[in-house]
């Protein structure tokens, strides 16, 4: 699996998820998780992080705030 692919489909995993992607995207994200230890490991770890978000936050919140979130809930991941 290529570097660019990978690159490609981690992109799309937010738009999948924001449910923001044609049916035939979806397909292909799913194939390419299904085959791909490392997105499927970004995909949970962005599904987590937004149902994480969802329970905690009753109001939106700010792009801003959920990047940083983000960035401290990956070190700790790692
Ligand atoms: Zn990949």
């Amino acid at each position: 699996m290529s570097k660019r692919s990978c690159d490609q489909a981690v992109e799309r995993i937010y738009f999948y998820l924001d449910g923001e992607i044609t049916w035939y995207r979806r397909l292909r994200i799913n194939w390419h998780l299904r085959s791909c230890r490392m997105c499927e490991g970004a995909y949970d770890f962005e599904h987590r992080f937004r149902s994480v978000v969802r329970d905690k936050c009753s109001e939106d919140v700010p792009d801003e705030l959920l990047e940083r979130l983000r960035s401290v809930l990956r070190e700790n991941d790692e």
